[in-house]
């Protein structure tokens, strides 16, 4: 079977990385029959372009390999998640992923826990129907770690068994303490000899609610001086009474991540389990969890790479939320914020967000990615596909004396020259313009080619015209050119050929609509706004300036599902708070790089 591949014949040859390296050589000794990677976000918070970066690299090597990437909640930690959390996962996963990976999206029917038969294996576990179309998954969803609670729950009961795990009755203080640190080993818990049979009624107990917060803790019994600190009895199980977003109140005592990603993995059936860096030194603990349970093979295995961590942006939710929190932003979609939901507002297409992260590589090494990079991307793919449209920010107007009132031109205008397919449209050229104020200056500087007392200019997909007047407000302020037109000049016309040093667009006075018009830029005014713990203290105070355009009237109807340039000036996407008449637009990104940092 071939895999629909909707990119390739256009782009660059498949992604190579040591990863990929890795599954290449798992598919050749034909070790799995099927690659299942996932991705899985804790639901404490919006995805945010790291995440992008994760889940390009988890469903790209389902999508090589005819695999199947799940979407897993990886939610045990039932204070600091909500389902509106949940929910913006799911929208945000499906919307990077398709028409490009959607047929390996692994979601399960609606509501169906899966069921585990046998604690000893997962070859009679519930295999997800791979999820035909992210557009039709109403009946499907996505996978919950809290959805095997009781199987997990269940395996802890196995390493009690085994004498591998105890209850433990110091405090999540006296744990730490005890824990020692990287030099020094731990000290033995007075409770680790605890028998089965006590460590069996203890934890029934902790489960069926009978201790407070705190009281006790169900731990691995590994080695208290092991080098690896993760390996220094962690702690598998906590009490928590908490109502839970998924489970309700069924439970009191939560797994802790590293006893829950491992299972959940095995559970599902997943090959190559990849996570970023900081959970190597987890990795131990991961192999020795699955291998103490004597589970059935294959195991998963855990890949480490490295974060993605974009200049000028803050990626963690813990501190996302605080912009959210503090009002400094609108909201988790925010079209500054660096979440999946505020990129997609802002404009940037999924394309571009996944050539991307794709394009940087997957490596070993922590280090910086100048956001240009990203911003090249973005221009690049936009600049394919974006309609163009004439549209004028900050208008100043200009009468062309030689057309009459009531007299309109119509002229062809091309919608994308990178895309014949684009087709053109008409635009009315009348007397009454608006022109941008900065396209005229009454003493210019030297090489300014735009228009002057005296001067000429071309319009765009219009004629030469030449300012013959200045007309000023009581300030002396410049609120109207008037100019003529060489009206010979337009496409095919007897002087079509004339030069003349600039082009400015312009729109009809007349016939031009308004819009709100957000001009977004850089939410931080430097590289990295983390460096000194004080991100707040970085926000770049002209992030966002909102004017009221006038617009070229074909804009009227613009669709929230396509790109516009404004020529000459940005890219452009209708924000949802467009009503009837009143649309609004946001600025994605500039035609060219020309950020510099903002003066205070
Ligand atoms: P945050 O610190 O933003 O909360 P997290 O790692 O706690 O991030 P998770 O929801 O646990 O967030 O992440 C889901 C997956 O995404 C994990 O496998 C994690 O390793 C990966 N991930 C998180 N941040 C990045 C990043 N900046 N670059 C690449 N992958 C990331
Ligand atoms: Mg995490």
């Amino acid at each position: 079977m071939t895999v629909p591949n909707p990119e390739t014949p256009s782009a660059a040859p498949a992604p190579s990385d040591f990863i990929r390296d890795i599954v290449a050589q798992h598919v050749a000794e034909g070790r799995y029959s099927k690659i299942v990677t996932r991705f899985p976000p804790e639901p404490n918070g919006y995805l945010h372009i790291g995440h992008a970066k994760s889940i390009c690299l988890n469903f790209g090597i389902a999508r090589e390999n005819n695999g199947q990437c799940n979407l897993r909640m990886d939610d045990t930690n039932p204070t600091k998640e909500d389902v509106e959390y949940v929910e913006s996962i799911i929208q945000d996963v499906k919307w990077l992923v398709a028409g490009w990976a959607d047929h390996c999206l692994g979601f399960k029917p609606k509501g169906r826990v899966p069921q585990l038969q046998s604690v000893n294996g997962a070859s009679d576990y519930f295999l997800p129907a791979v999820c035909p179309s992210a557009q039709n998954s109403d009946e499907l969803e996505p996978f919950f770690a809290s959805d095997y609670f009781q199987q997990i729950y269940e395996y802890a009961v196995a390493l009690i068994r085994k004498g591998k795990a105890y209850v433990c009755d110091l405090s999540p203080e006296d744990t730490d303490k005890y824990r020692g640190t990287p030099d020094t080993p731990g000290k033995d818990s007075p409770y680790r000899n605890r028998s089965v049979e006590e460590n069996l009624s203890l934890f029934e107990r902790m489960k069926a609610g009978e201790f407070p917060n705190g009281a006790r803790s169900l731990r691995a019994k590994i080695n208290m001086a092991a080098p690896n600190i993760w390996l220094r009895d962690p702690v598998l199980y906590r009490i928590r009474h908490a109502e839970h977003h998924h489970t309700g109140n069924a439970w009191c005592i939560y797994p802790m991540y590293d006893f829950a990603h491992c299972l959940s993995d095995y559970l599902e059936g997943v090959t190559h389990s990849i996570c970023t860096l900081e959970f190597e030194v987890h990795r131990p603990l991961y192999d020795w969890i699955l291998e103490e349970l004597g589970l059935a093979r294959p195991l998963p295995h855990q890949y480490e790479f490295a974060k993605l961590i974009p200049t000028f942006m803050i990626v963690s939710k813990r501190k996302l939320i605080q912009l959210v929190d503090d009002k400094i932003v609108s909201g988790w979609d925010d079209p500054r914020m660096p979440t999946i939901s505020g990129l997609r507002r802002r404009g940037v297409p999924a394309s571009a967000l996944r050539a991307f992260v794709t394009g940087l590589g997957v490596t070993k090494f922590n280090s910086v990615t100048d956001i240009a990079v990203l911003e090249h991307a973005i221009r690049e793919e936009l600049n394919k596909s974006a309609l163009r449209r004439l549209a004028v920010l900050r208008p100043i107007k200009a009468v062309i004396t030689n057309i009459a009132p009531d007299q309109a031109i119509e002229l062809d205008a091309v919608n994308n020259p990178e895309d014949p397919n684009a087709g053109s449209r008409k635009l009315r050229f009348t007397r009454e313009l608006f022109i941008e104020s900065d396209d005229f200056m009454e003493t210019p500087p030297p090489k300014y080619f735009r228009l002057r007392p005296g001067g000429e200019v071309r319009l765009k997909y219009a004629f030469i015209i030449k300012c013959d007047e200045v007309v000023k407000d009581a300030s002396g302020k410049v609120v109207e050119v008037r100019c003529s037109a060489d009206l010979d000049s337009r496409t095919g016309g007897p002087t079509a050929s004339r030069k003349v040093k600039g082009t400015i667009h312009w729109v009809s006075a007349t016939e031009a609509i308004d819009a709100e018009v957000r001009l977004y830029d850089r939410l931080f005014d430097t590289a990295e706004p983390d460096a000194d713990g004080d991100f707040k203290k970085h926000i770049n105070p002209h992030s966002l300036e909102v004017v009221t355009a006038k617009l070229e009237p074909s804009l009227a109807n613009a669709s929230s599902d396509l790109r516009y340039q404004f020529e000459r000036l940005a890219y452009f996407t209708l924000d949802p708070d467009s009503r009837p008449g009143k649309p609004v637009f946001n600025r994605t990104i500039t035609l060219k790089d020309a950020w510099a940092p903002p003066k205070k």
